[in-house]
């Protein structure tokens, strides 16, 4: 069977495994500028939270391709200096297209009326603040390029460059970097920092969820303290995922 007669999904698959066998040994930039500009041309977007190593990656896009689409969820949780952080960068780095995407009104009135779901079901609130809004953009494209990186810990340790989810190619750029590499691309591009990261946040996510730094806790230490959620679930496989009474 030729690879273009498979089925949607086991095509994506044939192809991450061309485009691993390939490209793999390449990050950073350089694989940047294959999945921008030779396999995915106008079909593939980044999703960046503008948090405290988000700059790093959006700087390698900006060098590439200024008018990539970049998805930011706003949550309504963020810091306000966040926010502000996004407008700074953005300008920095003159990148052209960011694109931002917030949960339905009638999805916060029906279960986060009060705004403190956070505090009674965290996987519903990220459900309902993040994974919704994103999945309704994301799923436009064949691809989506993110910041992750296996030093993060968690979940995160066995990540590829190249993987397949939810029958879509994603792109981690910078899997393999260490703390060591993004300081050093901060340096060396003089890249502004978040506002938060010296005020002792190594981790920046929505206000509620995040805290500064626990003596010897890892980068992602702040996120959630307190329960054994790591991950808000937008990388999760759709098939584990349930959003109950969600308006899609
Ligand atoms: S990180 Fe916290 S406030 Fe933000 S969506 Fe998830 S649970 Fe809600």
């Amino acid at each position: 069977m030729s690879v273009s007669s498979l089925p949607k999904y086991d095509f994506i698959q044939h192809q991450d495994e061309y485009i691993n066998k390939e490209y793999g040994h390449l990050d950073g930039v350089e694989l940047l500028n294959v999945v921008l500009k030779e396999l995915f041309v106008g079909r593939v977007a980044a999703t960046t939270s503008f948090g405290t190593e988000s700059a790093v990656l959006l700087a390698m896009i900006a060098k590439v391709d200024k008018h990539t689409p970049v998805i930011f969820i706003d949550t309504g949780k963020h810091f306000s200096l966040t926010h502000d952080y996004r407008q700074q960068l953005t300008q920095f780095l003159g990148l052209s297209n960011i694109q931002v995407v917030a949960p339905k009104a009638e999805n916060i009135d029906r279960l986060d009326p009060k705004g403190d779901l956070n505090q009674r079901d965290a996987d519903l609130c990220c459900n309902l603040r993040k994974v919704e809004p994103l999945d309704r953009v994301i799923t436009g494209y064949d691809a989506w390029i993110t910041g992750r990186k296996r030093y993060h810990g968690d979940e995160r340790t066995k990540l590829q460059s190249i993987e397949t989810v939810n029958g879509q190619s994603k792109i981690n750029p910078l899997a393999g970097w260490g703390k060591t590499e993004i300081d050093r691309a901060f340096a060396q591009w003089k890249l502004p920092r978040h506002p938060l990261e010296k005020r002792g946040f190594p981790s920046v996510g929505c206000q509620p969820c995040t805290n500064a730094a626990s003596c010897g806790g890892g980068l992602r230490d702040g996120r959630w303290r307190g329960s054994n959620k790591t991950e808000c679930g937008i990388h999760k496989p759709r098939s584990n995922r349930v959003i109950p009474l969600i308006v899609k």
